[in-house]
Order: C-alpha cells, then sequence, then structure tokens
C-alpha cells in the first residue's frame, strides 16, 4: 500500500505537470539569451478594408527561431517570457523593429497603412510606458495614430486601474488602441464604455462558424452590434472562407485579417503586396456572392 502511494507521487511529480514546469524552464533559458542572440524577427499580416478591399495595415507577429528548439510559437513561448519579465526587453524589441520597418515603408513611398503591435499586461504596467512609445515614434519619425497597439481582453479587464490611465496617456498621445482577441474574456460594458478605444478585434473562434452556425452567427452579430454601439470599428481576426467573409461583409464588419488574403508574411514579401496594391476584389462580391483576390 505504502509503495502504491509511493508510486502514486512518483507519477504526479513526473506527469504532465512537472513536464509542463520543465517546459516552461527549459524556454525561460533559452528566452533570455535570444534577443542578444537575434534569434527573434516579425512577420507582418495585412488587415484589409472591406469598403475599398485594400491592405489598411498590418500587425506586427514575433517568430522566434531558436538553434536549439527550432521554431516555436508566440502562444507557447510569450506566456513564459511574460511570467518572468521578458517579455519587456522583447516588447521594446517588437516596438522599434515594427516602426522601423513601417518608416521604411513609407521611405519607399508605399503607403502602408497603420502597424499594430500586440502588447502584454506587463508593459502596461511600466511607468514610462507612454513615453517610450513616443520616443520609438519620435525616433522613426512617425506620427502616433499610424501606431495601434493591441490588449486583449482578458488583459484589460484583469487590471483595470492601469488600464485606464496607461490607455487615457496613450489616447492622449493620439496613439490607436484595439481590444484584441474580443469575445475570450469577460468584459464589463461598463468598463468597456470608459476606455478611450478605437477597434476591437473579434476572436477567431466567433469568426470560424461564420456561413455554417447560426448561433454562432447571432454571437458575431452581436459583437459588430455593440462595437458600433461603443463608436468602435470592427476587425475580425481568422477569416478563412469566403462565406465567413460574405457574413461580414453583409453585417457592416469593417476590416478583416486571416488567410483568406494572406497569412503573416517576411517583410520582403509585405512589400511584394504592397507594391503590387494587391486587393480583395470586393465591389461586385455581394451581388454576384464571389470573393477574388488578386
Ligand atoms: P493575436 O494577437 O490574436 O494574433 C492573431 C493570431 O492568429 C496569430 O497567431 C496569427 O498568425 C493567427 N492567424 C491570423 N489569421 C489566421 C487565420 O486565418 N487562421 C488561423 N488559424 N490563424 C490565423 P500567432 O502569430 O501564432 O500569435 C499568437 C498570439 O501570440 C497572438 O495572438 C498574440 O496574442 C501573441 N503575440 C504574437 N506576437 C506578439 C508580440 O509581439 N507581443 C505580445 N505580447 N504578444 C504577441
Ligand atoms: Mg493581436
Ligand atoms: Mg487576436
Ligand atoms: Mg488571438
Amino acid at each position: 500500500c505504502a509503495k502504491a502511494a509511493g508510486r502514486n507521487t512518483y507519477e504526479f511529480y513526473d506527469g504532465p505537470v512537472a513536464e509542463r514546469a520543465l517546459r516552461r524552464h527549459q524556454l525561460h533559458g533559452l528566452l533570455r539569451q535570444a534577443l542578444e542572440r537575434r534569434e527573434f524577427h516579425l512577420h507582418y499580416q495585412p488587415r484589409v478594408d472591406l469598403l475599398s478591399g485594400r491592405i489598411s495595415g498590418w500587425e506586427a507577429l514575433l517568430r522566434w527561431n531558436s538553434p536549439e528548439e527550432g521554431a516555436i510559437g508566440p502562444a507557447e513561448f510569450i506566456p513564459v517570457a511574460e511570467e518572468s519579465g521578458l517579455i519587456l526587453g522583447i516588447g521594446d524589441w517588437v516596438l522599434h523593429h515594427a516602426l522601423a520597418q513601417h518608416a521604411h515603408w513609407q521611405a519607399l513611398g508605399l503607403a502602408p497603412g497603420i502597424m499594430a503591435i500586440n502588447v502584454s499586461p506587463r508593459q502596461l504596467r511600466l511607468p514610462d510606458f507612454t513615453q517610450r512609445i513616443a520616443a520609438a515614434l519620435a525616433l522613426n519619425r512617425l506620427q502616433p495614430g499610424q501606431l495601434e497597439i493591441e490588449i486583449t481582453e482578458t488583459a484589460l479587464m484583469e487590471d483595470v486601474s492601469h488600464a485606464t490611465l496607461r490607455l487615457n496617456e496613450l489616447s492622449r498621445l493620439g496613439v490607436k488602441l484595439a481590444v484584441d482577441d474580443f469575445g475570450t474574456g469577460y468584459s464589463s460594458l461598463g468598463y468597456l464604455r470608459t476606455f478611450p478605444l478605437d477597434r476591437l478585434k473579434i476572436d477567431r473562434s466567433f469568426v470560424t462558424p461564420l456561413g455554417s452556425d447560426a448561433h454562432d452567427e447571432a454571437i458575431a452579430h452581436a459583437i459588430i452590434v455593440l462595437a458600433h454601439s461603443l463608436d468602435l470599428t470592427v476587425v475580425a481576426e481568422g477569416v478563412e472562407t469566403e462565406a465567413q467573409l460574405r457574413y461580414l461583409l453583409s453585417n457592416q464588419c469593417e476590416e478583416i485579417q486571416g488567410f483568406l488574403f494572406s497569412r503573416p508574411l517576411p517583410a520582403g514579401e509585405c512589400e511584394r503586396l504592397l507594391r503590387e496594391d494587391r486587393r480583395l476584389a470586393v465591389d461586385d462580391r455581394v451581388s454576384t456572392g464571389s470573393v477574388a483576390v488578386g
């Protein structure tokens, strides 16, 4: 009996919980050196305006290539970076790198639209966060309105007092503010109304069923109506099919992002899209029901 209990204990410590802890510990060790070893780069995913069919901006998405572990996705390493505080240095790198890229496209005479970056709660709590943003904009000679900051609904709601303070500062500076992954957290509508937000990004989980599930369509519709009633424009994340696009078009969603138009791409390929002035053919789409990317 004692032996069995002993084995159970052993299994517990050696089980999935311990494995996850070990993996996080390992990632933390590798992440600590990743910045100076230049293992990060950014991909950019275009956001498309549904009125014009044109690229209206980009979301910078962090990529990590570890020589030891290969490519590791942000969904796995961002939480480790956040927990350990490494996100502060990494977030600064993302900010500077994304703005320098935007300034470069602009200097080439391309019209890149807005550059959006993801910001984590730890960054938002930095007392001089807004000053850092202002300095990075000035360094790259960009207007504050050319930058958008995405903050997840969960991050906004878990620390309302810091979020309110920081969002008010950033909004006074003139930076655009978006609530990311909307629908996955628990928003207080009262707070949502008081934050100086510009945009709401509907989480992919509500976009995926569009065109096939009436119940989920009702939720997406409600989110769009809510956003508009709060004077926010709407970006749908993770649009992969024409059926999803058609639904969003006929429900007054302003912008889309997703594999249907483009995956996140390295900077060189983004530049090509801008030069080609690549568009979603949205003019005849509602009448013919067909959507083309050309
Ligand atoms: P997010 O900000 O919600 O970014 C959207 C995610 O959806 C990205 O995943 C993107 O590649 C993916 N995606 C876009 N279109 C589609 C589609 O049509 N279908 C599918 N299945 N997926 C699509 P990614 O790049 O793996 O990033 C995951 C999350 O990691 C991001 O979610 C964001 O929360 C976080 N993240 C990425 N870069 C950064 C960063 O620089 N800083 C911080 N703090 N977080 C970041
Ligand atoms: Mg985002
Ligand atoms: Mg999102
Ligand atoms: Mg997401």
